[in-house]
């Protein structure tokens, strides 16, 4: 038995999952009549391709994977709820989190009646190895981790990742929806080597495209053929398939949009802290900060009243008066300042 076969709940195990009429003919032929589609044509009238063959070739080669390796789904949020249902049983199995951290683990686990085991990262958002294994039972069947973390936006030191992979015997998922913003290769290479290892990416950030709703998860052939086989069989349309396939072709212009990003936050980080109400600015690798102020509230207010949005993360664990400031062009990024400078000159006057 596998390590997934073992972890996998029986009832998914033992589920025969939808049969499209495109899973059971693969190939061309000159009439199809075995989908109940309307016969006459329009660039939409088919079912799309079930699992976005076309669109996975294209990904496999951006990120040097196997096909095999790859799951797509509307958002990563999609890849988070799938992993939950195919490894938690409700009400009994467990997730663990490491907090601060993105929102929607705790929210999909809730849903499926999941318990969330939630842990601290360390004050400089570390992970804490020691607390991860005392707080871990067996009921725990993923960790979730998201390097770089959300809202913090440093990367999770790789040794400390690795040894859980070696030491705890669920899934670990490491989420790295900011890794184009960090000067590290991420997780991706590892896949080969750890059976229970999850990567899941987004082309929401760097790719500029969350409209579109796509993220990937990316693991050995064996788990990803359990998340195919319990999504939704169309799950991509074929527009979305259509149109990131097209996407896909503008590295060049992501990857100068990355950097032109990632120059951004270093200017915005330095200029930033020569303003009064700054206390003090987190180090990223992200295409944000998190920031410090000596009262979150009432900056998150002024800039909302003109017309600046951020996000106050004062409420959540290790965030006391904070705001994520996500990186906009250049001109934003100077309003921002023009507009807090003010706001720090009228609290001193
Ligand atoms: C933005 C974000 C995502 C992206 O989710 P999508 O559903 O792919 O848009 C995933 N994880 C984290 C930590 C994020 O901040």
């Amino acid at each position: 038995m596998s390590d997934i076969d073992k972890l996998i709940r029986p009832n998914i195990s033992n589920l025969k999952p939808y049969s499209t009429a495109r899973d059971e003919f693969k190939g061309a032929a000159d009439i199809y009549l075995d989908a109940n589609e309307n016969p006459y044509p329009s660039p939409y009238h088919r079912y799309p391709d079930p699992l976005q063959t076309r669109l996975k070739a294209k990904i496999a080669s951006v990120k040097k994977v196997n096909p095999e390796q790859i799951f797509i789904g509307n958002g990563s949020d999609e890849a988070i709820d799938l992993l939950i249902r195919a490894f938690c049983e409700p009400a009994k199995d467990a997730i663990l989190i490491t907090e601060p951290t993105y929102g929607m683990y705790s929210v999909c686990a809730g849903v499926n009646n999941v318990e969330v085991i939630k842990t601290k990262l360390t004050p400089d958002f570390q992970l804490d190895t020691d607390v991860i294994q005392s707080s871990l039972t067996p009921a725990v069947k993923i960790i979730f981790l998201c390097s770089p973390n959300n809202p913090s936006g440093n990367l999770l030191k790789k040794e400390l990742i690795i040894r859980l992979l070696n030491s705890f015997q669920g899934i670990v998922v490491v989420d790295e929806a900011y890794i184009d913003f960090a000067d590290d290769e991420g997780f991706l290479p590892l896949i080969s080597d750890y059976q229970r290892l999850v990567v899941l990416q987004t082309l929401s950030k760097a790719w500029g495209l969350a409209g579109l709703r796509l993220g990937m998860a990316f693991a050995q052939q064996e788990l990803i053929q359990v998340l195919n086989k319990i999504k939704y069989p169309y799950n991509i349309s074929t527009l979305v398939q259509q149109v990131v396939l097209e996407q896909l072709g503008r590295e060049e212009e992501k990857v100068q949009q990355v950097q032109e990003i990632i120059q951004q936050r270093q200017k915005l980080a330095e200029e930033l802290s020569g303003i009064p109400l700054v206390e003090h600015i987190y180090p990223s690798d992200a295409n944000f900060l998190l920031v410090r102020v000596n009262n979150a509230r009432a900056t998150y207010d002024y800039l909302l009243n003109e017309s600046i949005i951020v996000r106050d993360r004062s409420n959540v664990v290790l965030c006391d008066n904070c705001l994520r400031i996500t990186i906009g062009t250049p001109e934003e990024n100077q309003r921002l300042l023009r507009t807090l400078t003010l706001f720090a000159q009228t609290k001193a006057s």
